[in-house]
């Protein structure tokens, strides 16, 4: 039996959406998605409002809403609250250091920095439709250079400040981008990150870059080529701070990212201007029941979609106030999270899983010495979260009151897609909620087959467009057609799978490549994890399959422990009891291998295709390792490895 946790009173009181309304909302964007889109465009403020809502097909693809609408996505997110209250707190923003001051920029401010970068970047030959090429840290000037392309009708390319010079020279390349706008140097866990130095050493590989603009932020000494970098701070005082904003069609590009890289070679995913800022506007304020005056909190970084959608583009359309953060979880302290929030009075606070499992790792004390009281609202996105974890995040940080939104969505859909709303839905510790308004989940099978009714699971597809829609791959349609839309014909297909539990909610099972196959069994890599993480002595693990003579396939498990475990036989017999009696035997993994740490991505996932690898003594040829974290630990996992 599953714990579920019913709405709260605080959690309904004066909610956006209540039960009712969900089921009124989801029905009429399903049922009729004409009206219920017309309904929404308000939202935005427009140059030309829209007559065409959604305007798809998936075969051949071609997706397109609001076609016939112009707007300036950087007006919807400035202007318009800079208008009716220029001192409105658009970003607090907090640095790596603790002692460094907090800087607070307005709606005003913010409109004034992005008008005078706009014309910066105007003045170095950036026009409308070229790719900007962002790589910054945690700092209100990453946003500002996001909205000062979006001001321009510029296309920008956001690469996160912790990849290597060959990642962003791969996708400076990629997207043919021959602008950049970087800081001398970042921040985090009170190590310099020499941002600058890679640029210029991607610059060496990929030499089509014209022009670099370059932020002040730690005082490093950096190189500056003369002709094609200058200092922002130099230019600043000499452009204005007005900007007529290019009016832009609804279906031009607005930006490109690159996914995580958890599964390949990172794909460019498009989206386009009206589409996805509605979506990003329509998901933030409903999911997070965002209301006036609150303090927002995104720990990601920027360079995910999820600082693109949760950071800038969906608070700031919504005219909230958000906190950008530039450090780690765990320096100085591993209190650090906890202590910010108590320091701002955050209100609502979004993180991943795997930042959860760090901090748990800890223990409760960090968590217990800080007054988080102003928190409302507490959300995770990123991975499946273990029930585990759910459950400490919601006793522990939530004091057993507050609702959790864990969200599924991906780049590619621009936002959140399913999630229990707070004031609508029972949570349970694991699972993904329901869809939003307008989103039609499916599980099929191998065969493309539906498969009906609840307490079923397969490969989860999407059979309806939605506004946030990724519309390509940039450069690469081909790539984007046979991704998405090739395996089940005229479906969107996630590459996740899913289970549709006994009450209709939807809990994501894993990646459908890292399904493994017991016997004939299939089990998600997540149900094995959760089992894992259940135990007391655990605090992460990964599973994955390797070639079994006689069952198909085995399950190898990586495991690390909580600070201050220490490993055993007895200890790994222990855990494989712990699988057995929460799943059962056929579970039972045949290798357990303690690791002090795993391999991510730059955004905290796990890498399970390496461990794959590693497992089935593969290790010569791991693919793609762009976007892993940590090389090291690689090797280490290698040198370790039990299945010789
Ligand atoms: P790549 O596509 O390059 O392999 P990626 O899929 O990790 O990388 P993202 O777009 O950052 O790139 O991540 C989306 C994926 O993250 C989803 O498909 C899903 O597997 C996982 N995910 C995100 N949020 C959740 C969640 N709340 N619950 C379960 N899984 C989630
Ligand atoms: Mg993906």
């Amino acid at each position: 039996m599953d714990d579920i946790y019913p709405v709260s009173a605080a959690a309904a009181a004066g909610t956006r959406c209540d039960a009712a309304t969900y089921a009124a909302m989801h029905g009429q964007a399903l049922a009729d998605p004409d009206t219920f889109w017309r309904g929404q465009v308000d939202r935005l403020q427009w140059v030309r409002k829209p007559r065409v809502m959604g305007n798809w097909r998936w075969d051949p693809v071609n997706i397109r809403w609001f076609e016939d609408g112009v707007l300036n996505v950087s007006v919807n997110c400035l202007d318009r609250w800079a208008a009716a209250d220029p001192e409105r707190l658009a970003i607090i923003w907090e640095a790596d250091d603790p002692a460094v001051p907090n800087r607070r920029l307005s709606y005003g401010e913010l409109l004034g920095e992005t008008c005078r970068m706009a014309n910066a970047l105007a003045d170095m030959g950036v026009r409308r439709g070229d790719r900007v090429t962002i790589t910054m840290p945690m700092i209100p000037e990453a946003a500002v250079a996001m909205l000062a392309c979006a001001r321009l009708g510029a296309v920008h390319s956001v690469v996160f400040g912790g990849f290597s010079p060959e990642a962003i020279a791969g996708r400076i390349a990629d997207a043919d981008s021959r602008f950049v706008v970087t800081a001398d140097a970042g921040m985090r866990g009170g190590k310099v990150v020499p941002l600058k130095a890679h640029v210029d050493a991607a610059l060496a590989i990929e030499p089509r870059v014209a022009a670099v603009l370059v932020v002040r932020h730690s005082g490093a000494e950096v190189a500056m080529v003369p002709g094609r970098d200058r200092w922002w701070h130099e230019v600043r005082g000499g452009v204005a701070k007005v900007s007529p904003p290019e009016p832009m069609g609804a279906e031009d590009p607005l930006f490109i990212l690159y996914t995580s890289g958890s599964t390949g070679k990172p794909k460019g995913v498009l989206h386009t201007q009206a589409g996805y800022l509605l979506w990003a506007n329509l998901t933030f304020e409903t999911v997070f029941d965002y209301r006036a005056g609150e303090l927002f909190w995104c720990t990601a970084d920027v360079g995910w979609v999820t600082g693109h959608s949760y950071i800038v583009y969906g608070p700031l359309s919504a005219g909230a106030t958000v906190l950008m953060f530039e450090g780690v979880p765990t320096w100085p302290e591993v209190d650090r999270f906890w202590a910010v929030v108590a320091k701002h009075k955050v209100n609502i606070f979004y993180t991943a899983p795997t930042a959860l499992r760090s901090l748990m790792r800890e223990g409760e004390a960090p968590v217990e010495r800080h007054d988080l009281s102003s928190l409302r609202l507490l959300g995770t996105v990123g991975e499946p979260i273990n029930p585990e974890a759910w459950r400490w995040y919601h006793r522990v940080v939530g004091k057993g009151r507050l609702p959790i939104v864990d969200t599924w969505w991906q780049t590619e859909t621009g936002g959140a897609m399913m999630t229990p709303l707070p004031g609508a839905h029972p949570a349970k510790p694991g699972a993904a909620g329901f869809p939003f308004f307008g989103v039609a989940p499916a599980l099929v099978d191998a065969d493309g087959r539906f498969i009906e009714g609840n307490d079923v699971s397969g490969n989860l597809v999407l059979t309806a467009s939605w506004p946030g829609q990724a519309r390509t791959v940039y450069g690469d349609h081909q790539r984007f057609v046979e991704t998405y839309f090739t395996a089940y014909h005229g479906l969107y297909f996630t590459g996740d799978g899913a289970r549709r539990d006994a009450d209709g909610q939807w809990w994501i099972t894993g990646r459908v490549d890292d399904v493994i196959n017991v016997s004939g069994h299939r089990l998600g890599t997540a149900e094995v994890e959760s089992a894992l993480v259940g135990h007391a002595a655990v605090a992460e693990a990964a599973v994955v399959g390797f070639p079994h003579d006689i069952k198909g396939q085995g399950i190898y498990a990586y495991v690390t422990l909580k600070a201050g475990v220490e490993g055993s036989d007895a200890l790994v017999a222990d855990l494989r009891a712990e699988v057995r009696r929460s799943i059962g035997p056929i579970a039972s993994p045949d290798h357990i291998h303690l690791t002090p740490a795993l391999p991510k991505t730059r955004s905290g996932k796990i890498m399970r295709r390496i461990l794959r690898k590693i497992a089935e003594n593969e290790h010569g040829s791991l693919g793609d390792v762009s976007t892993l974290a940590d090389p090291a630990v690689v090797e280490a996992l290698v040198a370790g490895r039990l299945n010789r």
